[in-house]
């Protein structure tokens, strides 16, 4: 770590027997923060998600233990209440108990449950939250997800299915012309979410993308608008974990600038004003 980092970093101090419930981010191990980082070096067990990249738990330690826990959604590794006791378990034990997960704990990561299942067990625990899938995606992909005059607001819908089978959500305000919605988990409910919102009053034009393994090397984007997404999606047999973006910021930017993940590239031309003064001082 460089001095300027642990002279920031000094301050987290993870003690034996407790967890840290840490985000992860999307995927690119830039986009960690010096706080999980923290965590990730002193861990002496991580209790990893199927969404944590590679390369980032190519960063724990050689003696740190690992546990796999899942889910996959047909495949639970473990239950939730199985996950939450064997946090607690491990802590007790006297260990540093790393909880690694994807993006952010708080934002469909179910982390609030376990840190109240580990506040009931009398265990102690941090939480570093992570880039969320929403906002690093977007961002790599060219989408700004509040934009002046464009989109005022921006709302983060989970597309799983509820009970019975069910996608309830408050449709009305989801189909405001003038906010950005992002769904997680929402490719296989892609064609109910397109239906509900065009029924409540959405444009069929509205611009919409998918965001497949965003912030990864194999980021793919996708655009089209809210008609021909579902298609679109099968035509390139897009998988999860892949990001969907409903509004008008999908568009801001052209295709030719958008050639690098989390780069815009400016394009030469007679009044590309900005682009020349960029090149000069980088020179
Ligand atoms: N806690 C995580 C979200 C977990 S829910 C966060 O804050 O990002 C899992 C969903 O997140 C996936 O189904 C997908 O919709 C989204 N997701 C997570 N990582 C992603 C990535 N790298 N690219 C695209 N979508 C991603």
């Amino acid at each position: 770590m460089s001095k300027l980092i642990q002279q920031i970093a000094s301050k987290s101090v993870f003690a034996k027997g407790e967890v840290a419930l840490v985000g992860a981010g999307p995927g690119d191990p830039e986009l960690l923060t010096i706080k999980a980082l923290r965590f990730i070096e002193q861990a002496d067990v991580a209790v990893y998600d199927r969404l944590v990249s590679p390369e980032i738990m190519s960063l724990l330690s050689d003696d740190c233990e690992l546990i796999y826990v899942g889910k996959k959604q047909a495949d639970h590794r473990l239950t939730q209440d199985k996950i939450n006791e064997l946090l607690a378990e491990q802590a007790k034990l006297g260990k540093r108990v790393l909880r690694l997960k994807g993006g952010d704990p708080f934002i469909f990561g179910r982390g609030g449950e376990e840190a109240l299942h580990l506040l009931a067990e009398g265990v102690s625990c941090h939480v570093a939250p992570g880039m969320t899938a929403a906002s690093s995606c977007a961002a790599y992909a060219g989408i700004p997800l509040t934009h002046r005059g464009v989109a005022q607001g921006c709302s983060f819908i989970t597309g799983h299915l509820q009970t019975e089978g069910r996608l309830d959500l408050p449709w009305p305000a989801l189909s405001v012309d003038s906010q950005t919605i992002v769904f997680y988990m929402g490719i296989n409910t892609l064609e109910t979410i397109k239906q509900q919102l065009i029924a409540h009053g959405r444009s069929p034009d509205t611009p919409a993308a998918i965001i497949e393994k965003g912030t990864r090397p194999e980021q793919k984007t996708i655009r089209g608008t809210l008609t021909s997404l579902p298609e679109l999606v099968k035509q390139h047999d897009i998988k999860p974990p892949s990001l969907i973006i409903i509004g008008h910021v999908v568009n801001q930017f052209e295709e030719q600038n958008l050639n690098n993940n989390g780069y815009f590239q400016a394009i030469e031309s007679e009044d590309a004003v900005f682009s020349d003064f960029r090149r000069y001082t980088a020179a």
